[in-house]
């Protein structure tokens, strides 16, 4: 039987952090530390993403986390994979796009993406977002993955989420992701089902994920 009260996410990125919050507080009692409050530099950790699958990053990131904390820790590699542009931007969707002046990084990557689909009908516009989510503890190794289904829209839509949310209409929805906002996206979004298979998992494995 293992027991991790606090778990540290492998991310800097705020918003990843904040869905996983909530994800994990929807399931368990454990606290989510980000990952600056226990290791130092942690920006450089993106450099374990040298792979070109998601599940070798994630599980790279988890363990170098881990490896400097001790803590539980837990990482994501995630991407949207576009069907008509042969399922990229996919594992290299954050830096997809080089940002102009003025851009950020997110909204190049939109810009490129829909430049890249101008001339795409509607119906063979489908694209799925991708989560794999590994967690390492006591060298232990539990790795999920979580998917949504949708479509690229012909224009950003809603000011909600980060990366290619604006430009996302989940399958059943005649909105974005970014218009559908947070409360909505958590019920649905490729990470909140990955977050569901790794409760589910913990519990056949009897990893003990409550406050003492
Ligand atoms: P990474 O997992 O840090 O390599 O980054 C994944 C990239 O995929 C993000 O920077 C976004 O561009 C994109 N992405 C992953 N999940 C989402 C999401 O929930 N909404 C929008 N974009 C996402």
């Amino acid at each position: 039987m293992r027991t991790a009260n606090v778990i540290v996410l492998a991310s800097t990125n705020r918003h990843k952090f904040e869905e996983f919050r909530e994800l994990i507080a929807r399931h368990s009692g454990v606290e989510l530390h980000p990952i600056e409050e226990h290791i130092r530099n942690a920006d450089k950790l993106g450099y374990v993403e040298t792979s070109d699958h998601y599940y070798d990053n994630a599980i790279a990131k988890a363990r170098a986390c881990n490896h400097g904390c001790h803590y539980p820790s837990l990482a994501d590699d995630s991407g949207l994979e576009v069907d008509a542009l042969g399922g990229k931007p996919g594992v290299h969707s954050h830096r997809f796009a080089i940002p102009k002046a003025g851009e950020t990084q997110d909204s190049a990557n939109v810009k490129k993406l829909l430049e890249a689909m101008k001339n795409v009908p509607e119906g063979q516009r489908t694209a799925r977002f991708v989560c794999h989510l590994a967690l390492v503890m006591e060298g232990k190794l539990v790795h999920v993955v979580g998917t949504l289904e949708g479509s690229i829209a012909r224009e950003p839509q809603g000011t909600g989420g980060f990366g290619y949310d604006p430009i996302f209409i989940p399958k059943g929805q005649t909105q974005t992701l970014s218009e559908l906002g947070n409360e909505i996206k958590n019920k649905i979004s490729h990470r909140a089902q990955a977050v569901a298979h790794l409760m589910e998992e913990i519990k056949q494995q009897e990893i003990v994920l409550a406050k003492p």
